[in-house]
């Protein structure tokens, strides 16, 4: 059975019950209750009593005089009487609250009076049950006996009452009766001890007073009844003000709690959030630290780095002074490893060379790229420099043995300065050039390792030095054209000339190519210098043309430098010459060497078609000295290959040591080359390279290279080259040497 329908039941049962008990009353109403002073009570109960309960400030008591009238009755007209007053009282009472707006079911009015009927019956029961039992005979006139009647009333009546409503509650709610009683219907007993002791004021009042006396009495205790009312009325008021006053309080201080509880979770959020940014700028700046001292591809500390470091050491002071190296590590060719195989091999070569060196090294070491393809190690307290030396030749050779990439097997090559640190060095730049210089003392001397030395660094000076007067020697006249006689081996006669370039320093007197153009390489110079030489030997190559009609093929062969041939300028500087000079392209020969093609094969043989398409010849230079692979030689469109001059002069005076010449003129020849011999000296090389069937020569046999003036005064004289073989040999080789002093005018 639900709770709905138990309730109900219950409250059936009650009514029922109260209406046995009802009906038994009207039985046994004694016949006293039809008397006027009873009517005037019920009157008194319908009207009055219903009225005039007082709620007591801060308690759940109600004074109410509804059980007062209920007691008076019983002691006046007896337990019958009592009864139905209760009936009639509780059902005024209820009434007169609905009319008050407090909702009341029709059958919870019944059961309201049907358990007001029920607690007043079984108190009246068990007062008579008690009286007769102990065989009591009371007197209501006396107050002992008075005061027991009304308390034995009042607290059966308030038990009956409070249990059966306690029951019904806890039916319509989830608590349990008892609980229900204890918080809810213990405070009704207050009533029910009022009721009686009001009961009792008012019954003694009437018994030993006369009429006036109670006049008096009633009037009194309703003037002090109206009044307490009143001040009830107005306590309850400021208490509900002061209430309203209290709740509206909490209400702001619960709006600000929640404001500050918002502010709270959007500081907390912020915090968070602020958290969060100072985090990532965290890794951000860790990042970007890390970026500007480590090298990105190979992420190896960077050239920053190092310098710092090394500033570090140089600042501790003598006491590193030969315990600290620096090796500066250039790896040979790397640009065409990049060029042939693609910048993604080159990458990773760069990556496992630098985990190669990271391997090899010792904890208080340092490995940095610098850039490109050099590194540098500073290697820590060292006890010798062939420790240091020992350390570089592990570097060298676990850097050149080859690397497996993508299927491509590459060798790599590299050459190693070291430098120890000493006193001098007072800034990284000091002890890193040192490295640099040794380095490229190894690389002049084509070896693994070198070095450093002071004298290192007075020739690195002596090349800084050279290269800044470089920059000024076509301005300053100090450049200038020999000439060199280009042979047809067959009958000796003249098929051109190879332009060789003389610098004529203002202070320190010639100064062979040797030296300055390598210079002149590394620092760029060699393109402009070129320009000139071509605008140079062009001009000059027409002008001898038109001496003579046998001189109108001549030909000159210009030396191009590999670095040039990696420019796009190249073809332009080319095409001008030919135009300004209105030199047959024909008649431009343009040696380059067979390193500086191989250097970058792809790119050369781009440049050098567009060279062929103005129409001049080409010709490999130094031939058999650098790389040739002879898939790439196959597809450079050189016209001729001249042989380098160390196969020359390997041949003895009995023609012997010949061999390499006779395989390079017949592969030439099987390229459909036609082949030049450089450095012809003696008429035993003269005529091995003629019986080979070498197509031209040159050489100090025939004539050395002679500057521009003296050449042609051969040229006037129609010269036999190869009769005058001997006479050349004899002449002074400082003849050239001489004239370049004296032909100071003729230069540049
Ligand atoms: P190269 O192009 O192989 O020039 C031939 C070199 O051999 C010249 O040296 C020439 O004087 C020398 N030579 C010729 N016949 C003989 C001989 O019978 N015996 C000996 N011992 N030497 C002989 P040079 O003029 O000192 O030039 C050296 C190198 O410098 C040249 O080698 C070339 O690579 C470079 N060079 C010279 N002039 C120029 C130039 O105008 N431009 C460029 N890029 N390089 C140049
Ligand atoms: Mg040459
Ligand atoms: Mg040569």
């Amino acid at each position: 059975m639900n709770q709905e329908r138990l309730s109900k039941f219950y409250k059936l049962a009650v009514i029922f019950v109260g209406g046995l008990c009802l009906a038994w009353t009207f039985f046994n109403l004694p016949k006293i209750v039809f008397s006027w002073d009873f009517l005037l009570l019920l009157v008194f109960a319908l009207l009055v009593t219903p009225r005039m309960s007082i709620a007591l400030p801060r308690s759940k008591f109600i004074l109410s005089f509804s059980d007062s009238v209920i007691f008076l009755a019983f002691i006046f007209y007896g337990g019958a009487a009592a009864v139905l007053l209760a009936a009639i009282e509780v059902a005024a009472n209820c009434f007169y609250l609905r009319k008050k707006g407090i909702a009341f079911g029709k059958m919870m009015i019944f059961s309201n009076v049907a358990i007001s009927v029920i607690s007043t019956a079984v108190s009246f029961a068990a007062w008579s049950a008690l009286t007769s039992f102990l065989n009591l005979d009371v007197k209501f006139t006396l107050t002992s006996d008075l005061i027991a009647a009304l308390g034995f009333l009042a607290v059966v009546q308030f038990f009956t009452s409070s249990s059966l409503v306690a029951c019904l509650s806890s039916m319509i709610t989830a608590d349990s009766s008892w609980q229900i009683w204890k918080r809810d219907c213990f405070a009704s007993s207050m009533t029910y001890i009022a009721g009686a002791s009001l009961a009792f004021i008012v019954y003694k009042v009437i018994e030993s007073a006369n009429f006036l006396t109670t006049a008096l009495v009633v009037s009194v205790m309703g003037i002090v009844y109206v009044n307490y009312r009143r001040t009830v009325k107005e306590i309850n008021k400021s208490i509900a003000q002061a209430e309203q006053a209290d709740r509206e309080k909490n209400a702001v201080v619960e709006w600000k709690a929640q404001e500050v509880k918002h502010h709270a979770a959007e500081l907390e959020r912020l915090l968070l959030k602020e958290e969060q940014i100072n985090e990532a700028l965290m890794q951000s700046k860790t990042a970007l630290e890390h970026a500007a001292y480590h090298d990105f591809l190979t992420d190896l500390p960077n050239r920053t780095y190092l310098v710092e470091r090394l500033n570090l050491l140089i600042e501790i002071g003598i006491e590193i002074s030969h315990k600290y190296y620096v090796l500066f590590l250039d790896l040979k060719r790397f640009k065409s490893i990049n060029d042939r195989l693609g910048h993604n091999v080159g990458d990773r070569i760069l990556k496992l060379v630098g985990k190669r060196l990271v391997r090899l090294l010792r904890k208080e070491d340092t490995v940095a790229r610098l850039g490109g393809d050099e590194f540098a190690i500073i290697l820590n307290d060292l006890a010798s420099v062939e420790e240091a030396e020992w350390f570089a030749a592990r570097v060298y050779e676990k850097l050149t043995q080859p690397f497996f990439i993508s299927g491509n097997t590459v060798f790599s090559d590299l050459h190693i300065g070291i430098a120890p640190f000493d006193a001098e060095h007072h800034k990284p730049e000091d002890i890193l050039r040192d490295a640099d210089i040794a380095m490229h003392h190894a690389k002049d001397n084509s070896v693994g390792t070198a070095v450093f030395d002071k004298k290192l660094r007075a020739l690195y000076l002596e090349k800084i030095s050279l290269e800044a007067d470089l920059r000024f020697a076509i301005e300053r006249g100090e450049l200038s054209m020999h000439y060199q006689p280009l042979i047809t081996l067959k009958d000796g006669g003249l098929m051109g000339f190879e332009a060789l370039l003389r610098w004529n320093h203002s202070k320190k007197g010639m100064i062979p190519p040797t030296q300055f153009i390598p210079i002149a390489e590394v620092s760029g110079l060699i393109i402009p210098i070129t320009k000139w030489i071509l605008g140079e030997t062009c001009w000059q190559i027409a002008e001898w043309q038109q001496l003579a009609a046998s001189y109108s093929d001549l030909l000159v062969s210009v030396n191009i430098s590999g670095k040039h041939l990696t420019d796009e300028s190249l073809v332009d500087d080319v095409r001008q010459a030919l135009e300004n000079s209105n030199l047959s392209p024909s008649s431009l020969k343009l040696e380059i060497t067979e390193s500086a093609t191989m250097d970058n094969p792809e790119q050369s043989i781009q440049i050098l078609h567009n060279l062929k398409k103005l129409g001049v010849q080409l010709s490999i230079d130094d031939f058999g000295t650098g790389y040739s692979s002879l898939s790439y030689l196959h597809r450079l469109p050189f016209d001729a290959l001249k042989i380098d001059r160390s196969f020359v002069s390997e041949v003895g005076e009995r023609g012997e040591n010949s061999e390499i010449l006779q395989t390079i003129v017949s592969l030439a020849k099987n390229l459909r080359m036609r082949t030049f011999a450089e450095g012809i000296e003696t008429e035993a090389q003269l005529a091995v390279l003629q019986n080979l069937g070498c197509d031209y020569g040159q050489g100090y046999l025939m004539s050395k290279p002679l500057p521009t003036f003296q050449m042609e005064k051969l040229l006037y004289q129609n010269h036999n080259w190869l009769s005058a073989a001997e006479t050349e040999t004899s002449a002074s080789p400082n003849d050239a040497a001489t004239s370049f002093s004296s032909t100071k005018s003729e230069s540049i």
